[in-house]
């Protein structure tokens, strides 16, 4: 019997990890990702494995981002010896991400552990070591889209586009039990049709159970048309108004669609004199990376940078200036008028996004343009909220500045492109929802439902049968 257990991400949008068992298979791992929010202190401490790590034979990564590889080196730690099969783009990204990831921790654990000892209480020691990081890279094989990769007991498994980020997969994974084939599909995170960059996310017509997300489940994303023009038109007013702009991105995928979309304003003769500034060195590498897989991404819009000689995102926007250092970025603050920075972190938490705040929020000519979820508690969230009096390093500012969100940017399939996509698999497939919230779950399911599509909605260490 094939069985698939929900550890994480279950009726939840973080930490994805769901368990398959089946004959000859053994036990192998979809995901091992962590939970997001929060001191990662006290996070990486809370996490812990419903299951022997060292019981589990292989890891299937859909992606790189953290929600679903983030545990992968403490896996490690704590006994896992076996591969991890991701798509080769993923393999490439996943040192970028995992030990940008343990530097955010290391970092918090020694202040955390110092506030301990000045306690007269134990200092901790850390989940997981940077050598842990470079055993799991190790134990990463990189597998072709659309090549299939033998497994032991007759299973294979195989990757198709997910069109979420660079290297994102949608998986199929064939286990033999009793002489019959069964098939599992997992979308992973699905992208969304059309949209710069990405590929469309594939399609499948055959599975026996499929693994759907549903983080969009109750919703549509606003026009993307719109969306570009709506930044054409911010960009205009804030350069006739004598401002800068600030973007405060996530490193991976989004800082990359904004430079794309830069450019092609550029090369459109529609992009006033700006210099623009990536000041954030994990974007800068991520970027990097996707400059080494730019063959593999969106054939057309690839086309526009051989149609005017570039061959990568960072000369595709000429007037990009990449900022690594601290000296390089604190540079920027003595730039009075025509500069975009694109900084980090995407929610405001910290990064130096915050330092650019400091320096222009409280002018009326400049502008801040969100193109990203804003999560409850955040300080960009207190801001696209509305709030004028935030505090930042201690002191007290008002924010002048406009405020705008472009909501057409997500990574993320909306309602109607999950229906759309679990619409091509043959009539009578069963589905199960991951990767919301209950009430999205609930709303996509009732669609489902109207379609004949049949979903289920697994609880936490619930079990499904394929
Ligand atoms: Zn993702």
């Amino acid at each position: 019997m094939a069985t698939v257990t929900f550890l994480g991400a279950a009726q939840e949008v973080t930490g994805s990890c769901h368990l398959v068992e089946a004959e000859g298979l053994g036990r192998v791992l979809l995901d091992c990702g962590m939970h997001q929010g929060g001191n990662s202190v006290e996070r990486i401490r809370n996490e812990s494995f419903e299951f022997e790590p060292a019981s589990i034979d292989a890891v299937i990564l859909s992606h790189a981002h953290l929600d679903h590889s983030g545990l992968l080196p403490r896996l490690v730690a704590e006994g896992f010896g076996g591969p991890v099969y991701c798509t080769r783009a993923t393999a490439d990204l996943l040192p970028v991400m995992l030990y940008d990831s343990f530097g955010l921790y290391e970092r918090d654990l020694e202040r955390y552990n110092l506030k301990r000892r000045r306690r007269g209480e134990e200092a901790w020691d850390p989940a997981y070591t940077k050598a842990d990081v470079a055993e799991l890279l190790q134990r990463c094989e990189g597998v072709p889209y659309r090549q299939t990769k033998r497994l032991q007991g007759h299973a294979s498994v195989r990757f198709l586009d997910a069109g979420h980020i660079l290297g994102s997969a949608i998986t199929e994974l064939t286990v033999t039990e009793d002489g019959r084939k069964k098939t599992l599909v997992y979308s992973g995170d699905l992208g969304k049709r059309n949209t710069v960059l990405m590929n469309d996310p594939e399609t499948l017509t055959t599975a026996d159970l499929v693994l759907m997300e549903s983080t969009y489940g109750n919703r549509n994303h606003r026009d993307y048309g719109d969306t570009i023009s709506q930044l054409r038109d911010i960009l205009k007013d804030t350069w006739n108004a004598n401002g800068n702009v600030m973007i405060p991105s996530f490193a991976v995928g989004r800082a990359q669609e904004i430079i794309y979309h830069l450019g092609r304003l550029y090369h459109d003769g529609e992009l006033d004199p700006w210099q623009v500034y990536l000041d954030s060195p994990m974007a800068i590498e991520v970027t990097n990376v996707y400059d080494r897989w730019l063959r593999q991404l969106d054939k057309d819009d690839v086309k526009e940078l051989d149609a005017v000689g570039r061959s990568s995102l960072e000369s595709f926007l000429p007037t990009l200036n990449l900022s690594l250092t601290t000296e390089q970025s604190i540079a920027i603050n003595g730039i009075d008028k025509g500069a975009i920075i694109i900084a980090g972190s995407g929610m405001c938490t910290g990064g130096r996004i915050k330092h650019h705040f400091k320096q222009r929020i409280w002018q009326q000519r400049n502008t801040i343009i969100f193109i990203g979820f804003q999560a409850y508690g955040t300080l960009g969230r207190r801001i696209v909220n509305g709030e004028k009096d935030i505090r930042m390093f201690g002191e007290d500012y008002i924010v002048r500045a406009n405020v705008e969100t472009l909501g057409g940017f997500s990574a993320h399939a909306g309602q109607s492109g999950l229906i759309e996509w679990a619409g091509n698999f043959n009539a009578g497939t069963p589905f199960g929802l991951v990767h919301g919230e209950a009430d999205s779950m609930k709303a996509l399911k009732q669609k489902l439902d109207q379609k004949q599509i049949d979903a289920t909605i697994p609880a936490k260490n619930e079990q499904l049968v394929f």
